[in-house]
């Protein structure tokens, strides 16, 4: 039996009773919407290139990547999933009361 964490709240998720919810996270740069499908590809394939070549070096590069793009996969037990409902870009509460008094 495969047990799954929630990435919110880090408490097991039970599958045979509760449901897990997966949230993928694909954050790019508009500009990236143009780019000819091809160079995606080979972005791909430098990103396997890289993983083989072994882990031990840090590769520079990624870091300016890591700023404009995003790809993350989060396992969710049902509460975190409402919680995430209700607040997908974990906006500030406070901030959001101080809206409503005005
Ligand atoms: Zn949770």
């Amino acid at each position: 039996m495969i047990h799954y964490t929630c990435d919110r709240c880090k408490r097991q998720i039970n599958t045979d009773s509760q449901t897990r919810f997966i949230v993928q996270i694909d954050i790019q740069t508009a500009a990236s919407e143009v780019e000819p499908e091809f160079e995606d590809d080979v972005d791909h394939l430098n990103e396997l290139h890289q993983i083989l070549e072994g882990m031990h070096e840090p590769v520079i590069a990624t870091d300016e990547e890591a700023e404009t793009s995003h790809h993350g996969r989060y396992d969710l037990c049902p509460e975190c999933h409402r919680q995430f409902l209700k607040n997908p870009l974990g906006r500030d509460a406070v901030l959001a009361l101080g809206f409503s008094n005005n």
